[in-house]
């Protein structure tokens, strides 16, 4: 049997490593697995330093992160096609993130594909609080296996997981141009990282020119250009920051109580596969 980890450097496939080192039913297995990240070219820089991270945390366990590539980046295929990925059209995660990790998978492992054997296992960081992005590998030979939901922990616990283990929690993953960022988050890239956001800003304009007689122009937040968004970006901060500290002051939201229990969870997790 062959085992790959998909790695996206976020906190859910970050804490599916933990809860694999540490779960009996898969200990047997964490040294053979092959974790994988694929990499777009463009990810976010705190992203990229979260790699870092987890390749000296995986390193001191014999253990190692795999990184892939397509053979451009995203953005020399956005510029090349003078097309963005949008909402609408995520063209993206199939041609940077799937098949580097399909090529890597047909490359490594002696996969038959006629086989009505399980030959490959894909172990894949979705939350118990999204399982209803699961899907099926569609092929018989391949397995696709979601611990997070198994062992029911959604995103608060991925995160009290990885706290625990003393590692840094990471910022959401992803390529700093992604058409699912927030508002929030491209007002603070601007700041922090104004070359990227400039590159980001050149090619939303450049699809704009290119594609002139759109009836709607093209934006990675609708409606709102990104020379707009860096105008505006204090306002936009300011308001994100006082939503999130009247979120945090409202009681009840995660009390003691729940608190409790989920550190009593995250205490019998070696415990919960039943063996
Ligand atoms: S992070 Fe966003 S832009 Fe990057 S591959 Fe995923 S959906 Fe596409």
């Amino acid at each position: 049997m062959n085992y790959l980890l998909s790695y996206g450097g976020g906190v859910n496939s970050t804490a599916m490593i933990l809860l694999m080192e540490d779960t009996c039913e898969f200990q047997e297995i964490f040294q053979e697995l092959h974790i994988v990240f694929a990499d777009t070219g463009v990810e976010h820089p705190e992203t990229y330093a979260y790699l870092d991270t987890m390749d000296a945390y995986l390193s001191d366990r014999e253990q190692r992160l795999v990184r892939v590539a397509p053979e451009k980046s995203l953005l020399e295929m956005c510029k090349e096609r003078n097309f963005l990925p949008s909402r609408m059209s995520r063209w993206c995660t199939k041609e940077v993130k799937l098949n580097p990790l399909w090529k890597y998978e047909a490359q490594v492992f002696t996969l038959n594909p006629k086989s009505e054997k399980v030959q490959l296992m894909r172990f894949i960081g979705i939350d118990a609080g999204e399982s209803h992005r699961v899907r099926v590998s569609g092929y018989r030979h391949i397995k696709q296996r979601y611990p997070l939901i198994k062992y029911d922990l959604d995103r608060t616990a991925c995160i009290r997981l990885i706290e625990r283990r003393g590692l840094p929690v990471p910022k959401k993953s992803g390529c700093y141009f992604c058409p699912f960022s927030s508002r929030h988050e491209l007002a603070r890239l601007s700041i922090e990282y104004p070359q990227l956001f400039d590159e980001a800003l050149r090619l939303e304009q450049s699809v704009n020119e290119a594609w002139s007689e759109r009836k709607e122009p093209f934006h990675l937040i609708q409606g709102l250009p990104l020379e707009v968004l860096r105008q505006k970006r204090d306002e936009i901060i300011a308001r994100y920051e006082s939503k999130k500290l009247k979120k945090e002051m409202q009681p009840g939201l995660f009390d003691s109580l729940e608190a409790e229990e989920l550190e009593e969870k995250l205490d019998s997790l070696p415990c919960l596969c039943g063996r």
